[in-house]
């Protein structure tokens, strides 16, 4: 698990939003049908809020036209893992709270009448983290991209990295769903990964650092372990703006940040220019 640190700090993540939101960006109320026409982008500081991964199916893809794939996966207990409460009653919660059957939605549908294979992960569902039904769902999501030539994208939010609940079987995603996407790239496979905040743990140090092209949305935040842990660590000072994407971008980790009024004509350009 990473903290994050003030200013990234999010609004309670899958509560239901009054009228006025605070921003987590700039602090100030903004009301939210503006923020919500904007793609919930702050009009004020042009923050990027926390967006449920439905809402990215419809601000990314072709109005419609999603088909959900691998619906049916349902979360297990397999360990009776128990910490504040038991994971199976935890699964419930989340899944009642969200509306998610667990924290990645992958299927295909168009970008701009371009047919891709889709996958996004919510930050909301155990903070976005990668159990066996995560990778389990992106694995598939990139062998039928590979079986039928399709683009992939996937677009991540995902703060807690491998889910703790799930043991070793959530660590082993890392490498499962990997090694698909060494067999889509061998394909001559096209994969634009989009980090947005926040991007951390084993969901980082997997798929979704393994795009070919990489987009991130502005001052995301992205690493693998929290800044905390690192500065406790190496005990040095960190420099500022450490694990934004700014950062990393200016360090080569990320190919273009992409604001997010533009990330579905960005994908469109990107998918024509890569000729997929
Ligand atoms: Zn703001």
């Amino acid at each position: 698990m990473t903290s994050t640190p003030h200013k990234m700090k999010r609004p309670k993540r899958g509560v239901p939003e009054g009228l006025w939101q605070s921003c987590p960006g700039c602090q100030a109320a903004i009301y939210r049908q503006e923020a919500d026409k904007r793609l919930g982008v702050c009009p004020e500081c042009d923050y990027h809020w926390y967006v449920p991964a439905k809402d990215r199916i419809v601000q990314v893809l072709d109005e419609g036209t999603f088909e959900p794939w691998d619906d049916d996966l349902r979360p297990t207990d397999p360990l009776e893992f128990v910490d504040r409460k038991a994971y199976k009653d935890r699964l419930v919660a989340e899944q009642k709270r969200t509306g998610l059957t667990d924290a990645a939605i992958t299927g295909t549908g168009m970008i701009r009448a371009r047919r891709v294979a889709f996958g996004v992960t919510d930050s909301a569902f155990i903070m976005g983290s990668m159990g066996s039904v995560v990778g389990e769902r992106l694995t598939r999501l990139v062998e039928r991209a590979t079986e039928q030539q399709l683009p992939l994208i996937i677009i991540s939010g995902s703060g807690g990295g491998a889910r703790m609940h799930e043991g070793i079987l959530s660590l082993m995603q890392m490498a499962k769903v990997s090694t698909a996407l060494a067999q889509y790239d061998d394909s001559g496979g096209l994969f634009i990964s989009v980090l947005t905040n926040p991007t951390m743990g084993g969901v980082a140090a997997s798929f979704a650092s393994l795009g070919d092209v990489v987009f991130a949305e502005p001052k995301a935040l992205i690493g693998f372990a929290g800044p905390r842990t690192i500065k406790a660590t190496i005990r040095l000072e960190l420099p500022e703006g450490f694990q934004t994407s700014e950062f990393l971008l200016e360090h080569g980790f990320i190919d273009r940040i992409v604001h997010r009024a533009k990330l579905k004509s960005e994908i469109a350009r990107t998918i024509d220019y890569c000729g997929k």
